[in-house]
């Protein structure tokens, strides 16, 4: 295989820079490319390969559910659809009051999330309507029109302009929220840790203030866990480590485990705002999309990958704390999402050297290393990872001293 790189120079749209590798097959945690070289997945596909790759209740549930049922259109309900939403409703701690959207990505579940906001902005108060919609700088919400007004990254909106009327980007603290909220607040966009931006953690007690904040204004608080969701932070939903309730939380990447699907699920009053008409999708909610995501939440459960990934993270972040690395700054995330701070703006420099070294990672930002892998790794993959993170860690360190340029001590 020596023309792939040809191949999708010339077919794939030129929205992202060269593919990095052809991967032709994974098996839990490590995958194979089209020459036979294998690699540990330390990205899972960016937080979305929950199970790791082919774990058998993964091809189990598409097989039986594909020979099945696949797809009905949502004039229908099915089993699947109904189990998984009763799972999820369970899962966040709705209560019976709660409602489940269904999409087919984290994008979509983000869209159906404003137009949330936007109802409740028109309903909840017949005489001043709530037209501001907030969400904080360097916020990552996805790639669509609607979702990219809500994405706090001015450079990735300009070409895009105009926007979405009625976002405002905060400042990600408590005053800058105290600061801008009032009655005219419809909604208040957040995700728990900003893993977009770098696996940036809110600071102490964000969270709590939003929603004492919200509810004082009648606004509400919309978490995107697409990222932090499905036991990756070591607490099913990264919102349950503030130990508040929000109005409703957004889902995709691990829910599915490597299948595309995404959800809103609304907590309380906020259950209420959409009625026939307001909003759809074709394939969301289909029962091969809901029935694999039932199985790999019901895995995710029944392991115990929950508890494994708030024990794993401390044991990777001792790890790299043990390579004692003069680039590396130190750790940021929680359970099985973290970011490796980087003390030189080399993050592309270090995910090159890993992926010659054998180890697949990805550069959240300039200066920070994400690691976000199956939260189903042992003894075995964390010590390959520690191995194999040192040899690309010593590589970049090399080449920085062969260019003269400063190592830092
Ligand atoms: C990945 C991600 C999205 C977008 O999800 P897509 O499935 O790529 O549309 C939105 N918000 C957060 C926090 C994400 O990590």
């Amino acid at each position: 295989m020596t023309d792939w790189l040809e191949d999708a120079q010339r077919d794939l749209v030129l929205n992202a820079g060269d593919r990095m590798a052809l991967f032709v097959r994974g098996e839990g945690a490590w995958l194979w490319d089209a020459d036979g070289n294998r690699y540990l997945d330390f990205l899972g596909g960016i937080a979305v390969n929950s199970l790791g790759h082919a774990h058998p209740v993964f091809v189990e549930a598409v097989a039986a559910q594909a020979a099945t049922l696949a797809h009905v259109s949502n004039y229908f309900a099915t089993p699947p659809q109904l189990e998984l939403a009763a799972r999820l409703k369970r899962l966040a701690g709705t209560g019976t009051s709660g409602r489940v959207y269904f999409s087919n990505s984290g994008a979509e579940a983000n869209e159906a999330a404003f137009k949330l906001a936007r109802l409740h902005g028109a309903a909840s108060d017949t005489t001043a309507a709530r037209p501001r919609i907030l969400a904080l700088k360097e916020a990552f919400h996805g790639r669509t029109m609607g979702t990219l007004a809500l994405t706090g990254k001015p450079a990735m909106q300009a070409p895009f302009e105009p926007m979405v009327p009625g976002v405002e980007f905060l400042d990600s603290t408590i005053e800058a929220l105290e600061a801008a909220m009032d009655d005219r607040v419809a909604a208040l966009f957040v995700e728990p840790i900003k893993g977009e931006a770098g696996v940036l953690e809110l600071p102490e007690g964000y969270l709590q203030a939003a929603r004492a904040l919200t509810t004082a204004h009648g606004a509400l608080l919309i978490i995107d866990e697409i990222q932090t969701g499905a036991g990756r932070t070591g607490e099913w939903f990264g919102f349950q480590h503030a130990g508040i309730t929000p109005d409703a939380i957004t889902l995709a990447k691990g829910i599915g485990g490597g299948f595309p699907i995404g959800a809103l699920v609304t907590f309380g009053a906020a259950s209420e705002l959409f009625y026939p008409g307001t909003h759809g999708s074709t394939y969301g909610g289909n029962a091969l999309g809901t029935a694999v995501a039932s199985a790999v939440l019901g895995e995710i459960e029944q392991a115990g990958l929950v508890e494994n990934a708030r024990e794993r993270g401390p044991q990777i972040r001792a790890a790299i704390a043990g390579i004692d690395s003069p680039l590396v700054a130190g750790c940021r995330g929680a359970g099985l999402l973290i970011g490796v701070a980087l003390r030189r703006p080399v993050a592309k420099d270090v995910v090159a050297a890993a992926q010659q070294a054998g180890l697949i990672l990805n550069a959240a930002n300039d200066s920070t290393v994400r690691i976000a892998p199956p939260l189903t790794i042992g003894d075995v993959e964390i010590d390959e990872f520690a191995a194999r993170f040192t040899t690309a860690l010593q590589a970049v360190e090399e080449a920085l001293l062969a260019t003269d340029a400063e190592v830092p001590a």
